[in-house]
């Protein structure tokens, strides 16, 4: 069943969401060659934490950790750790946040010093490819329109998109209905209306879409070693243009 939030749900929502922005600004600024996961991971929860905010991702299903940290070919769900970045890594970095009760989830992927230009535009594609949901975003449209548009978008630059973990609705709880895969065939899925509140996230990699769960239960890579990239806004349906909730005021 699918959660529609009211205004006021939504002004909180607005509020997770910039907490979850400020996040990710700064660990914009704090990415660097030689800094570790670990050391990300407690520069943010110490940020939400700051802004009466809660972590959402601490203890999730036994999560260790505040924050996604996933390096090169990791997918999503990498756990921070002690080993330092290097030049020419890409780190995606996911940062969900619970405020007054509601959630925010983003997740973006940062290049390390002087990345490859081959890494750099698949970093560009996976942020371009949400844009090309995102157009779908709105009454009208129906929900798969968005998962088309993300597939299509993907395919086209070369590039496969992962099928194994999708976007998801998000409120009072951080995954809620629907599930919103990064495929699917144009006209089909729930029709949208304002008031839905979704987590758009491709995952997107160089070479095969396939994936593996490395032996700490958590870890997604390629199966093939290849990069992936990462990028999620937590979104409103209007009555018109989608509200990005995770963006800086
Ligand atoms: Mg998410």
């Amino acid at each position: 069943m699918i959660i529609i939030k009211s205004k006021a749900e939504l002004e909180i929502m607005r509020m997770a969401g910039r907490i979850v922005a400020g996040a990710h600004a700064l660990v914009a600024r704090s990415i660097r060659v030689g800094i570790t996961t670990m050391e990300l991971n407690r520069l943010v929860e110490e940020y939400i934490y700051s802004h009466n905010a809660i972590p959402s991702f601490k203890g999730y299903n036994g999560f260790p950790a505040s924050i996604c940290t996933s390096i090169n070919e990791q997918v999503i769900h990498g756990i921070p750790g002690p080993i330092p970045l290097k030049n020419g890594d890409i780190i995606s970095v996911d940062i969900g946040v619970m405020y007054n009760g509601y959630h925010g989830d983003a997740a973006r992927t940062y290049p390390v010093g002087d990345v490859h230009p081959r890494a750099q535009r698949l970093i560009e594609v996976t942020e371009e490819a949400f844009f090309a949901g995102l157009k779908y975003a709105r009454p009208g449209c129906r929900l798969f329109d968005i998962s088309h548009a993300i597939g299509d978008y993907v395919e086209k630059n070369g590039y496969s998109v992962v099928k194994a973990f999708v976007g998801h609705g998000i409120g009072q709880n951080m995954h809620e209905d629907p599930q919103i895969p990064n495929y699917g065939p144009p006209g089909k899925g729930v029709r949208l209306r304002p008031g839905m509140t979704l987590a758009i996230e491709p995952m997107i990699n160089e070479g095969t879409d396939q994936v593996v769960i490395l032996d700490d239960g958590w870890t997604v890579v390629t199966q093939d070693g290849s990069l992936s990239a990462h990028f999620e806004h937590t979104i409103a349906i209007t009555d018109g243009e989608p509200i990005i909730l995770t963006e800086e005021a």
